[in-house]
């Protein structure tokens, strides 16, 4: 298991819970707003195993949780015997996704090996791959939402009202995935790092916390549990 960052504490990252979270290199998209960039450009440092387990081993009962996020982690080829020693640390265990692939989550399901799910919802299906970089589809990441709504582990659907999207984009997101336990809206943030080809775009002025609470109030009857 490939990991290029740790965030040491946290208490916003997991809910509920006091968590560390941990970066893995690469990921399958290119989203143009990326806040991880050097985590997908191949620029990043990788931290030593034994590094990343004495960390986790001493943070025993001192932390919660533990949120593996990145970069992409279901591409990790380790995954699942890293989880499975977090596991036997007595960790709870959140993973962040694109939700691209999911027959890693079903597999991560049937495993048991998380007990809460974080799935990105980045824009109307037919947007995806100008939003998220060639060849990303949005029917997968459907896919593993409604995985998840017909299981019974706790999971977030995420998205960040980038500039671009509308409410009537969000209006079409919403409705093109199941109702979910719960829908986070996050303000958009101008990235450090960016391709110089996406200046206008990531220029564009964001929305303001009143404007995305009014967006979320014009899609509540498609998902109730939306927040922002
Ligand atoms: S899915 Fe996440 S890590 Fe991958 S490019 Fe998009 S924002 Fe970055």
């Amino acid at each position: 298991m490939n990991i290029s960052g740790i965030i040491k504490s946290s208490l916003i990252d997991y809910p509920g819970l006091i968590s560390c979270v941990l970066f893995v290199p690469g990921c399958n998209y290119s989203c143009f707003y990326c806040h991880n960039r050097s985590l997908i450009d191949g620029s990043h440092i990788l931290l030593t195993p034994q590094y990343v387990t004495d960390f986790l081993q001493k943070r025993v009962g001192l932390l919660d949780g533990v949120v593996i996020s990145g970069g992409e982690p279901t591409l990790q080829s380790n995954l699942i015997p890293f989880l499975q020693l977090l596991r036997g640390l007595g960790y709870q265990i959140k993973l962040d996704t694109n939700g691209s692939h999911p027959e890693v989550v079903k597999e991560l399901l049937k495993l048991e090996l998380c007990d809460y799910f974080a799935v990105d919802y980045k824009s109307p299906a037919e947007d995806y791959p100008k939003i998220c970089g060639h060849g990303a589809e949005a029917r997968q990441v459907v896919e593993t939402i409604r995985m998840l709504s017909e299981g019974d582990i706790p999971f977030e659907v995420r998205t960040t009202v980038i500039p671009l999207l509308g409410r009537k984009d969000l209006m079409a997101m919403t409705k093109e995935i199941p109702v979910v336990p719960r829908y986070v809206l996050n303000r958009y943030r101008v990235p450090d790092k960016y391709l110089p080809q996406d200046e206008d775009r990531i220029r564009m002025k964001p929305y303001s916390l009143e404007e995305i609470k009014s967006m979320a109030g014009s899609v509540i009857d498609y998902q109730p549990n939306i927040t922002t």
